[in-house]
């Protein structure tokens, strides 16, 4: 090696390349994570910033999750279940599904890579509005797949007979959040069954639900819906958000038998581990959702609140279904981030087109919209 510790080289020449990485992962940009409350704090030199800029649920897992990860820390010395099958089996009674059709991830993130690598062969498409979740473009690229972006509404909404049209007989996927991260909006699951209608049935659909907690329920069930209409149709949900249990990464997708075990196939081993998968069997106790419920309520009750506040002050905000805000500020985006994050609220830039805002504990709410208030005025 000749270097230590991974210390660059003194040398001046340009070192020749440490293996030749592919073109498609040379070229992939890094998925950026909301920055941590600790890292604004270095960089501005201030203290008691906070973190809104993940969507994370403010409260901690259910009591029973806390308990149930504890304890299975015991265990930590044996390699879980590859299959997390007591998880699948418990989500597929839950949701009145056969178990064949219910595979989980270590988070649906995971489960998107997963997909991507058991449907995408280099040049193949897939498809999906834009903006829209930043993990999509690099889970197709990492297999030199190309993403076709459909742009939203003037107001931020899909449009989603544009979606229609852009698959051609080269789409393998059709991407679809609903709500939409970053722009807090959803369709209905009567639209996404026209859309559905409208493709070949040989694109695969996935309905990524991962804020479908905090979504108004008369938008419709897709798993209840559309997986006895369409074969061609998965749906993502995941304990991340609603559940408190981001860190513990777990996640499940719903589809037919055929497709969930594509997905399998392409599952590292014991990548579920025995502390999510604990986590997860404990969500799904009765008293462990009663308490994810109490906390989505709450959530939901601050949403309200927050854009009730924020509509007073003169903001246009889309109709948020998820659990954070979404604020179109087109070229002042990452002024308004920067202002923000000087005075300790981080919140999440897409950089010359919005702040995506993530809904907090009241305090973090009240410390938002006093901050905001002091940096940015409504155009
Ligand atoms: C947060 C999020 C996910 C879920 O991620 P996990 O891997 O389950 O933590 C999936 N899709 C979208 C659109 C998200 O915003």
């Amino acid at each position: 090696m000749g270097q230590t510790c991974g210390m660059p080289s003194d040398a001046t020449e340009p070192a020749a390349p440490v293996g030749r990485v592919r073109p498609a992962v040379d070229a992939l940009p890094a998925y950026k994570p909301g920055k941590a409350a600790e890292q604004a704090e270095r960089e501005h030199n201030i203290a008691e910033a906070i973190k809104l800029a993940s969507n994370e649920n403010p409260y901690p897992p259910p009591a029973a999750v806390v308990e149930a990860v504890a304890a299975a820390c015991r265990d930590g010395n044996i390699y879980s279940d590859h299959r997390a099958t007591a998880v699948r089996e418990a989500l597929a009674d839950r949701l009145g599904l056969a178990v064949e059709q219910v595979t989980v991830g270590a988070g649906s993130v995971a489960l998107l890579y997963q997909l991507a690598t058991a449907f995408v062969d280099p040049g193949d498409e897939v498809v999906t509005p834009w903006i829209s979740f930043e993990a999509y473009p690099i889970s197709v690229q990492t297999m030199g797949g190309n993403v076709v972006r459909v742009p939203l509404t003037a107001d931020h909404a899909f449009d989603l007979d544009a979606v229609a049209a852009a698959v051609t007989e080269r789409t393998k996927l059709v991407l679809l959040a609903t709500p939409n991260n970053p722009t807090s909006t959803a369709v209905s699951t009567v639209a996404v069954a026209r859309l559905v209608e409208a493709v070949p049935g040989d694109v695969v659909v996935l309905v990524d639900e991962a804020y479908r907690e905090f979504a108004d329920p008369g938008l419709g069930d897709p798993v209840a819906e559309l997986l006895p209409r369409f074969d061609n149709v998965a749906v993502a949900r995941t304990f991340s958000k609603a559940y408190g249990l981001a860190s513990l990464r777990v996640g499940y997708v719903m589809a037919h038998p055929e497709v969930v075990s594509a997905i399998d196939k392409c599952l590292i081993p014991f990548n579920v581990n025995g502390l999510a998968q604990a986590a997860a069997l404990a969500a799904l106790s009765d008293e462990a959702a009663a308490e994810a419920q109490n906390n989505i309520e709450a959530v939901k009750a601050e949403r309200g609140r927050v854009t009730a506040a924020l509509a007073a002050d003169g903001w246009a905000m889309g109709d948020t279904q998820a659990n954070f805000v979404w604020m179109q500020l087109g070229e002042r985006t990452d002024d308004v981030c920067i202002a923000l994050e000087q005075r300790g609220v981080v919140v999440r830039p897409f950089s010359g087109v919005g702040i995506r805002v993530t809904i907090g504990t009241p305090a973090q709410n009240d410390r938002f919209l006093t901050t905001l208030a002091e940096v940015a005025r409504p155009a």
